[in-house]
């Protein structure tokens, strides 16, 4: 059973045809009568009302079929940069990915993040180049930018095929050496030429795998030829431990291409039990059904009153009624049904075996990230991503209060679904203030939240969440008197700022005397973290607590509390507040004769210019600057290039605010 699953993702920039890809295989795999069309509105796996009507995919849908007796799950993911904490977490249960590249466009930015996500996790990969039917399109250059990009040895096992007029006519296939011709026998003329063409391109693959496999090599190197299956052996392994990345072309929306994609799925990607595993995993035979069992919950789902938990089941096999618990609380965990689902719909199954996705129904307790088992209580939860922290906010605003009781209901609930989405309070309004990736990641919310509630919220003019660290070291001290109690608090403490501006640490170097030491560490980090020591989320900074003691009968938390925050308040003064802001890294694809505009443009926007490109496809610019800048950029750079121009932005970490430069160190004296 294990050996005949294949548990992969379809990953790509946005529109190079993901969704597209996945209605086809529905339909070729015959899971569904007719191939659903995004432009139509009628993707199956685009199943999200908000999906249909924008065209794009939002959240990560599963489903599964079944090609040549090989059962395959298939998660189609999101292509959006505000969505690569969807990708990352699905990635981190799949084994391989088919990489998605659009033949007229080549390698794109986002492309680039899911293929290093793939890297992290070691999912074999498969590239598909979609659209060969469109003018422009050039299988060997997206090879050659594939090998450029990312350093990988990229070999096609398939051949593209074009007519005298220059159109995609035909698909070869040269591990067998059989031919497609769309439109029915081949042209008498091109059989020779096709032959050889053929031949040509096997003799590459032999060649290809020869330097993994010392077996194909010494047949090889005496001009032996190597059987089909001996090659197909030799591809999937090359391609399982990464050395080699089979790719082939077509043209999901015509259907060109994908009943060999599906073979290809099949014949390389590994199964459960054969893929490379590191740390944990490598620890035990994962896809042992025997053993006893273990899963990892990769995402909540709130659908109607519904919560749907999904799992990947990596060792043994999830039973319902079988009693189980989370690593994290230790509490039981209900298992009272069992689904596979089929993009919105569900089948109930009685069992999930190793490498199984399924979704366990009504246990709101679950959180993304949890691992479930049986068995011993010490089980190792299983690693997950680490999710970036969100950077844009926004007010919600309602009309009244009834409606903004729901909406914070609503809010509460994506809040479980969603690691990169922060709900707060606007200081302000008493508002909600929502934290998310991005402006179309907040207008998703927003919509959402009306799906739910019936309720419309508009979104207040999106900001930046600024960081706060500090420029040097600093000590601060305090001592609090309370009269009415006759009691006193005292308090010492020190910041430092970080190498890296990520986190923060708390240290105490106290002697035991007054509070526990683990307990004052809680209330410095306490009020760094909302606690009013500092007006943003402070990083990068080093807190140490030298002294945290109350004197007196009176003398509790909330005047020890008072007198770090004051300690902490001094030390912040006198080590100076350094602002920082999120940055990001622009991608503008844009027509050559808009260049110029476009540079002038990200001049006012104080961004710098990496690098400009111009050729065939138009001019490439990449450039950073402050994520404040290029709010709304994408409608402004609509109506700077004629609509014709489009911007990735991807976040780049943090840069100081414009404004606020290092202040003097004061002279003591
Ligand atoms: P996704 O964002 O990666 O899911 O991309 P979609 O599947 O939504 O496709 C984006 C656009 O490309 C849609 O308008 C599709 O109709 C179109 N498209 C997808 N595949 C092909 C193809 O093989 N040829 C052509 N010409 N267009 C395609
Ligand atoms: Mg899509």
């Amino acid at each position: 059973m294990v050996d005949s699953l294949r548990t992969l993702g379809i990953v790509a920039h946005i529109d190079a045809g993901k969704t597209t890809l996945t209605e086809r295989i529905l339909f070729e795999t015959g899971s569904r009568r007719f191939p659903g069309e995004v432009d139509e509105g009628t993707a199956a796996m685009d199943w999200m009302r908000l999906e249909q009507e924008r065209g794009i995919s939002i959240a990560a849908a599963s489903t599964r079929v079944s090609w040549r007796g090989t059962r395959l799950q298939i998660v189609d993911t999101p292509g959006h940069v505000d969505f690569t904490a969807e990708v990352a977490r699905c990635l981190r249960i799949l084994d391989s990915v088919v990489v998605v590249v659009d033949a007229v466009r080549g390698v794109e930015s986002q492309t680039q993040t899911v293929w290093r996500q793939a890297d992290q996790w070691r999912c074999a990969r498969l590239v598909f180049v979609n659209k060969m039917d469109r003018p422009g399109a050039d299988f060997a250059a997206t090879l050659r930018s594939l090998a450029d990009t990312f350093s990988c040895r990229p070999v096609p096992i398939t051949i593209p095929l074009f007519d005298e007029a220059g159109a995609f006519a035909g698909l070869g296939e040269p591990i067998h050496g059989t031919v497609e011709w769309f439109a029915g026998a081949i042209p008498d003329l091109e059989q020779q030429l096709l032959k050889i063409q053929m031949d040509h391109a096997r003799d590459r693959l032999v060649e290809a795998c020869a330097e993994s496999d010392d077996e194909i090599l010494a047949d090889f190197v005496v001009g032996r030829s190597v059987a089909d299956d001996r090659l197909v052996r030799g591809l999937r392994r090359a391609c399982g431990a990464g050395v080699l990345v089979p790719v082939l072309a077509g043209a999901a929306l015509l259907g060109r291409g994908v009943d060999l994609l599906l073979d290809a799925i099949c014949d390389f990607l590994p199964s459960p039990r054969d893929r490379d595993r590191t740390g944990l995993e490598a620890a035990f035979p994962s896809a042992d059904p025997m053993a006893p069992l273990l899963a990892l919950v990769f995402k909540i789902e709130h659908e109607g009153d519904e919560v749907r938990s999904h799992l990947r089941v990596f060792r043994g096999v999830l039973r319902r009624g079988m009693p189980l618990q989370c690593a994290r609380s230790g509490a039981p965990v209900e298992v009272s049904e069992l689904w596979v689902m089929h993009a919105s719909s569900h089948e109930s199954v009685e069992a999930a075996g190793p490498g199984e996705i399924v979704v366990i129904p009504s246990c709101p307790s679950l959180r993304t990230g949890d691992t479930v088992h049986q068995g011993p209580a010490d089980t190792l939860p299983l690693p997950m991503p680490e999710f970036p922290e969100p950077v844009v906010a926004a007010v919600f605003e309602t009309v009244d209060l009834a409606s903004r009781s729901r909406v914070e209901r609503a809010l509460a609930e994506l809040l479980a679904d969603d690691p990169t989405l922060r709900v707060g309070q606007d200081l302000e309004s008493g508002l909600p203030l929502v934290t998310g990736m991005g402006e179309l990641h907040l207008e998703i919310v927003a919509e959402r939240v009306h799906e739910r509630t019936g309720t419309r919220v508009r979104v207040g003019p999106p900001r930046v969440a600024q960081r706060v660290s500090v420029w040097r070291e600093a000590r601060g001290a305090a001592t609090v008197v309370d009269h009415g109690l006759d009691a006193t608090a005292h308090a010492e403490i020190t910041i430092q700022p970080l190498q890296l501006l990520e986190g923060i640490e708390v240290h105490d170097e106290l002697d035991g005397r007054g509070s526990s030491r683990p307990e004052v560490r809680k209330l410095v980090t306490d009020l760094a973290v909302e606690g009013g020591a500092f007006d943003s989320a402070p990083v990068g900074i080093r807190l140490t607590v030298h002294a945290a003691v109350g004197e007196g009968k009176g003398a509790g938390v909330a005047l020890l509390q008072q007198a770090l925050l004051i300690a902490m308040q001094k030390a912040v003064g006198g080590a100076g507040l350094r602002r920082l802001e999120p940055a990001v890294d622009v991608l503008v694809q844009c027509p050559v004769a808009s260049t110029s505009v476009v540079l002038d443009d990200l001049a006012l926007r104080g961004a710098v210019v990496r690098q400009v490109s111009s050729g065939q496809m138009g001019s490439k610019i990449q450039a950073r600057g402050a994520l404040r800048a290029f709010l709304g950029y994408a409608t402004r750079l609509r109506s700077l290039t004629k609509g014709r121009g489009e911007a990735f932005l991807a976040p780049a970490g943090l840069l100081d605010c414009a404004d606020d430069a290092e202040p003097a160190v004061p002279t003591q004296n």
